[in-house]
């Protein structure tokens, strides 16, 4: 039998991720390329089609092998009519971008919103076939969800579901990107984490991090783990913070939704493992009705950046119909 791939494309705000996947060998091509800061639509879509390439030419693959294109975009999809309704982090509103794509690409095109196309690859190549309503949460710039409902991926009515992000949590808290006051990820986002702590030392508190702050760098989530083993009261309030709302929401929508899986990624996720997510267990075991979070499970995802990128093969099986 012919080999066969799907190229999953991973839109970021900083950069774009491409690879050739299939479900026997994995990932066998892999492509990163930063991305134009604000870049036009058409920028984009030349980009993408160059990752495209450059995954078939690293990975030596013959055309033919190729079955699809699955693209991961961080906002609103329609993948029915190929459009993006809002993508902040890429500044596309109201974008066909597969009509535009179509054209240059000699395979199918898909589209799909990131995080959903994320908790695809996690609940079809992570967990056992026993998950079969999960819920995964990106915490990253903001905080992004996927559902997956009896096995399948829920994108709602008007395809927008899982917009865990925007769950108001505290309406005297800081103003969101979204226009609305004290959301879930104004207040427990990486951003959010990293501005707090950045406020304290501004403000004189003592800190780990102190003089990274002060000389402007970029606040990595492997420092925010430096800073916590070294036991640094500012960061350590702030992780119990944001990992006590993380623990909150996540009871109030497992109170709804009565899951068996809650998978939890993003870089300051990862970085920290149970620095992180044994708060998270205890605020939502406190939170959370004792019938229905009892067996919920709740971990951090393995497969990380890559979730999305295995998420393409399940998506040219549930629209193409293709195995790859
Ligand atoms: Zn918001």
């Amino acid at each position: 039998m012919a080999k066969k791939y799907v190229i999953t494309i991973d839109m970021g705000g900083t950069k774009i991720l491409g690879a050739a996947i299939n479900s026997k060998e994995g990932i066998v091509a892999r492509v990163k390329q930063p991305t134009k800061e604000g870049a036009k639509p058409k920028e984009y879509v030349a980009a993408i089609v160059e990752v495209v390439n450059k995954v078939i030419t690293t990975g030596k693959l013959k055309p033919r092998y190729i079955q699809a294109v699955c693209l991961g975009i961080p906002g609103s999809v329609n993948p029915e009519l190929g459009k993006i309704g809002l993508a902040p982090n890429l500044g596309l509103k109201n974008f066909f971008i597969k009509d535009k794509l179509q054209p240059l690409i000699d395979y199918p095109v898909l589209i799909e919103n990131d995080v959903n196309l994320a908790a695809l690859g996690i609940k079809n190549f992570e967990l056992t076939e026993k998950s079969k309503n999960v819920l995964v949460v990106f915490v990253g710039t903001g905080i992004g969800g996927g559902l997956i409902f009896d096995g399948k991926i829920y994108r709602g009515s008007t395809f927008v579901a899982g917009e865990i992000g925007h769950r108001v949590v505290d309406t005297s808290g800081p103003k969101c990107g979204c226009g609305n006051t004290g959301c879930f990820e104004a207040v427990a986002s990486r951003t959010a984490i990293v501005k707090n702590i950045v406020d304290d030392v501004n403000s004189g508190k003592r800190s780990f991090l102190a003089e990274q702050i002060k000389s402007g760098k970029r606040i990595k989530s492997r420092m925010l783990l430096e800073a916590v083993k070294a036991d640094d009261a500012v960061v350590k309030k702030h992780l119990q913070t944001a990992s006590n709302y993380i623990g909150r929401v996540l009871a109030d929508i497992n109170n709804l939704l009565n899951l068996d899986t809650i998978v939890l990624g993003g870089g300051v996720v990862e970085a920290m493992g149970n620095f992180m997510i044994q708060p998270i267990k205890e605020s939502f075991a406190e939170n959370a009705l004792k019938d229905s979070a009892k067996t919920t499970h709740i971990k951090i995802t393995k497969l990380g950046d890559d979730a999305a990128l295995f998420g393409g093969i399940s998506l040219v099986g549930e629209l193409l119909n293709i195995k790859v």
